[in-house]
């Protein structure tokens, strides 16, 4: 059953129960009220005959002495009766004339006034309302007097009455459901509109598609958006992911047509050419780095775990610029630690030296032979802070603005500036010749620093070099909070 068949049953069915409710309600107000005032006119008319009786006393026997015509008392369709204790009826009106007993025979039980009844009764196929009261001389019960009056006016009242309500419940409960599926369906068409569109995207695959967003910002509106939400955060992973996988592809494509053209030619000539063997090697050792790469970047989506250990940041960088030194082909590569303590962080060694290591390798690659890289290691507050410095190219501003991703775009996976820049020089990640960058060393070092908990910034000047800072928190026993003061700033 449809939401909107839903809705619209239940509206009509709370309806149909108030009106119910108030109907029933309205009707018993109503006949409660008219036969209170056949009840007060029937109390008049006994009153009168009452009022107009005499008590005639014959020694010991007690008599009543009824007016000569009771008509004068009655309108027309009221009957009287006066029955003896006996319940023989001894006098009655003339419009009831036939009748010889009484109106109501359960009345016929009363004895002392105030207290009368008045019943409902059915007497020879008329619908009639019977006062009976006791008849008393000095105290003493001498007989009934049964007042009935016809309930033909009001009952034909209640009559009408209950077919007014009944017309009208029932109009005004099907207009109400008519009004309640339209109300439903205005209310739920933007649903429907949803329901379409996300299956136009299911059948074409077509994440282009929106939904208008036309009506107020109801619940419906913010379902619409954040569906439109949605489905833009689908098609940009939808997008990302098609650039990745083109861009592997892309990326084993170079080294296997390499190897391949490079095979061909051994087979063409024979014997072990040690240049066509050297490039075999050194693009199989591309396509190595680049699988590890990848199903590192794999595993960190997957949530790769960090270990959590202390680690002497200084002691770290140390031995990867002792490592890269070797060979830097002609990059002066050096350390810069602060003072006092040694900087530590909490974190996994191996991804830290990955971190460090990707960052120099990059300072040594891309910085022509007599250039200048720096590492630093200090602490900042309490937060460790790393920069790898060199005075190479730089990077122009436009691969620095924010990507998709929202981070600058030389961290996205892939990015590259221009391949031809990378030096000849043989590095620690094994590039040794233009273009043998993956794209992915930055992107890498971006996880690690967000898996750290910490922040990774880049500047850099065209012409002049770029520096890369990395921000960790530091190991907690060893945040201690200096004071400045006159001694210990020097002054
Ligand atoms: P690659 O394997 O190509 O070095 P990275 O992700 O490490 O990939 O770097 C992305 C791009 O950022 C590089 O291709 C290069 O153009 C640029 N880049 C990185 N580090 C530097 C640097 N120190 N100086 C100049 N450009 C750099």
């Amino acid at each position: 059953m449809s939401i909107r068949l839903r809705l619209t049953l239940w509206y009509s069915f709370v309806l149909a129960a108030l009106l119910i409710v108030l109907d029933v309600s309205i009707y018993s107000i109503l006949s409660n009220s008219l036969r209170a005032n056949v009840d007060t006119q029937l109390n008049d008319i006994a009153g009168k005959i009452l009022g107009a009786s005499e008590v005639r006393s014959f020694a010991d026997i007690l008599q009543v002495a009824f007016p000569e015509d009771l008509d004068i008392f009655r309108s027309s369709d009221v009957g009287i009766l006066v029955i003896d204790l006996d319940h023989n009826v001894v006098r009655r009106s003339s419009n009831v004339s036939t009748v010889n007993q009484s109106f109501d025979p359960d009345g016929l039980t009363v004895s002392t006034p105030p207290i009368y009844t008045t019943h409902d009764v059915l007497f020879a196929g008329a619908h009639l309302r019977v006062l009976t009261l006791p008849i008393l001389v000095r105290n003493r019960q001498v007989g009934y007097l049964q007042v009935g009056g016809l309930l033909q006016g009001v009952d034909e009242s209640l009559r009408q009455l209950s077919s007014i309500l009944l017309i009208a419940g029932v109009f005004g409960v099907l207009a109400a459901a008519l009004v309640g599926a339209f109300l439903a369906r205005q209310a739920l068409r933007p649903i429907d509109q949803i329901t379409q569109t996300a299956l136009s995207i299911a059948r074409a695959g077509d994440l282009d598609k929106r939904i208008p967003t036309l009506g107020p910002p109801d619940e419906v509106g913010r379902l619409t958006e954040t569906f439109n939400l949605m489905l833009d955060r689908l098609a940009g992973l939808f997008r990302a992911q098609q650039r990745f996988t083109a861009d592997i592809s892309h990326e084993l494509r170079t080294p296997l047509t390499t190897i391949r053209g490079n095979v061909d030619l051994l087979k063409r000539f024979g014997g072990a050419d040690p240049a066509s063997l050297e490039a075999i090697r050194g693009e199989t050792d591309r396509m190595i780095r680049l699988v590890g790469d990848l199903l590192l970047l794999a595993q960190a989506d997957g949530g790769l775990p960090m270990r959590q250990e202390p680690v002497d940041l200084e002691q770290l960088a140390g031995e990867v610029v002792r490592q890269l030194q070797v060979i830097a082909g002609g990059v002066n590569v050096s350390l810069q630690t602060g003072p006092g303590e040694p900087v530590s962080v909490v974190g996994d060694p191996d991804r830290l030296r990955q971190l460090v290591l990707n960052l120099v390798d990059n300072a040594i690659k891309y910085t022509p032979p007599g250039g200048e890289a720096k590492v630093r290691v200090q602490c900042e507050g309490d937060r460790a802070r790393l920069d790898v410095s060199d005075t190479g190219p730089g990077i122009s501003p436009e691969h620095l603005k924010p990507g998709p991703g929202g981070v600058p775009l030389i961290f996205e996976r892939f990015y590259r500036v221009e391949k031809s820049r990378s030096r000849a020089a043989g590095t620690a990640n094994g590039s040794g010749r233009p273009g043998s960058g993956t794209g992915l060393g930055l992107s890498i070092a971006h996880w690690i620093v967000l898996a750290h908990s910490g922040q990774i910034d880049v500047q850099s000047e065209l012409g002049k070099g770029t520096t890369f800072t990395v921000w960790l928190p530091l190991y907690p026993s060893l945040v201690q909070p200096v004071k400045l003061t006159p001694q210990n700033t020097g002054k």
